[in-house]
């Protein structure tokens, strides 16, 4: 069966896989290397939600196209994702070459597109892995490529290489990390960090977001962005959801501090949202570990109102257990505004894609206002993430955003340094006197 996909007029992922497999067969007969590049269009997605589909659609061709005639004749480009593209180069001579062909495809892409009278500036972030170097296999080659490109985006780099230490000949890296995630709570490897919320107001501290890290004992700290997606393929997230509550709950509820009680969130995803027994998990940790000093929420995805009457029904449970409900990520996926009121939230988070542009860009700038104005209509509370800056804070206090997080104030930290944190915040400001 053909997969051509319709749209770029692209090889799809299947026959992208196909071909890398024939490439990496040439190349084993003959001692070759072949490069491996996997290239993501950042805030795609935003695209779409500020100009349309239909504008998303003529960027995708576009790129396409340029993708297509910058390679060598025998270079490869497809379409294996919405908005990620791979690029086979076959016969490689080094290293250093698969280095300038990033650089080369990262210029590219950046090429500013004209659509009606917007230029919009489109960046990229480049995952490579070589073969033999890092992988034996198709499969293999395109989860380095993946763990490459995850790897890039969270330490803020425009293009990254695999990490070496392959493991060729022995189990796949991604079947591997797989196994590993699977003992990564009992072996003690997991632990949650915290990151501070401020309100704008006062700037008074409000709460705090716990964020799972997981440090393994091989491969050092893997990214969330990396074992949360397999987490969640693999089924072992409900039982590391569990943990993460019953972690947050025991640890925070510990503070000594003089903000008084703490909004203290942990993310749920999606699938954990319709499940019948979230709510019976929440309730077990609350009455293991519930305090007066800290106000339980959980932070759910626009996906998860998707699915549908039962993840309203859990949801509303949930709610009259007193643990509040945040809608995170807000504006990045297809929320359907008909469903949005019947949700029992009482919190939207502005995702960081919009806050991070806030200044130089007046589309993020809008959909900024127009999702502040949303949740106020609604009775919401809106908290801005990845703030990195005083002068975002101050365009969110005037645009009345309620709450901000993000490296301006503190990065995530594990518990104690989090505590310590919150008895240090403020003491030298305005802080306002303790009731
Ligand atoms: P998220 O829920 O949107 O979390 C916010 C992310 O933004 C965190 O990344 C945080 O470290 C980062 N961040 C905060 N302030 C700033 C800033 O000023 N600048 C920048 N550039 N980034 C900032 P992190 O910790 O890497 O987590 C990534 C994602 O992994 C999270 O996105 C969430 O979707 C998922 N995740 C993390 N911990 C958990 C967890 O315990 N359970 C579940 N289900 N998902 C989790
Ligand atoms: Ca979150
Ligand atoms: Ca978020």
């Amino acid at each position: 069966m053909d997969d051509r996909d319709e749209l770029t007029d692209l090889p799809g992922r299947r026959i992208f896989l196909r071909l890398l497999d024939e490439r990496i067969h040439e190349a084993e007969g003959q001692g070759g290397t072949v490069g491996l590049l996997l290239a993501d269009i950042d805030r795609f997605t935003q695209i779409n939600v500020t100009y349309g589909f239909a504008c998303g659609d003529r960027v995708l061709r576009h790129l396409a196209r340029q993708l297509a005639a910058v390679g060598r004749a025998r270079d490869i480009v497809a379409r294996v994702g919405d908005n990620r593209f791979a690029m086979i180069l076959p016969g490689l001579m080094n290293r250093g070459h698969a280095e300038l062909a990033a650089q080369k495809l990262l210029r590219l892409l950046e090429v500013p597109f004209e659509h009606d009278d917007a230029r919009l500036r489109l960046q990229a972030t480049i995952g490579v892995a070589l073969y033999p170097h890092h992988a034996s296999g198709a499969q293999d080659l395109l989860a380095r490529a993946e763990f490459a490109l995850a790897l890039a985006r969270h330490e803020d780099r425009r293009y990254g290489f695999a990490p070496d230490g392959s493991d060729i000949g022995s189990l796949s890296y991604q079947w591997d990390l797989e196994l590993e995630l699977a003992n990564a709570i009992d072996r003690g490897e997991l632990s949650m960090f915290y990151q501070p919320q401020v309100a704008l107001g006062d700037r008074r501290v409000v709460g705090v977001e716990a964020l799972m890290r997981w440090n393994n004992r091989n491969r050092g700290m893997v990214p969330p962005d990396v074992f949360i997606p397999l987490a969640e393929r693999t089924g072992h997230i409900r039982k590391m959801t569990l943990w993460a509550m019953n972690t947050v709950l025991r640890q925070t509820s510990q503070w000594r501090h003089d903000w008084g009680a703490l909004s203290v969130s942990v993310n749920v995803p999606s699938e954990l949202v319709a499940h019948s027994d979230l709510p019976d998990m929440l309730r077990n940790a609350l009455q293991l570990f519930g305090s007066d000093a800290i106000r339980p929420m959980i932070e759910i995805t626009e996906r998860s109102l998707m699915v549908g009457d039962r993840a309203l029904q859990q949801l509303h449970r949930i709610r009259e257990m007193g643990v509040r409900v945040s809608i995170d990520d807000f504006g990045t996926g297809y929320s359907c505004l008909a469903y949005f009121h019947k949700v029992p939230a009482s919190e939207l988070k502005i995702d960081k894609t919009f806050v991070s542009r806030l200044l130089t860009d007046t589309a993020s700038a809008d959909i900024a206002m127009l999702i502040i104005d949303l949740a106020h209509r609604f009775d919401l509370d809106v908290v801005a993430e990845g703030v990195e800056d005083e002068a975002t804070c101050e365009k969110l206090a005037s645009s009345g955003c309620d709450v901000v997080q993000g490296y301006f104030f503190a990065k995530p930290m594990p518990a104690d340094a989090c505590e310590q944190w919150l008895q240090a915040f403020g003491r030298v400001e305005t802080k306002p006197t303790a009731a």
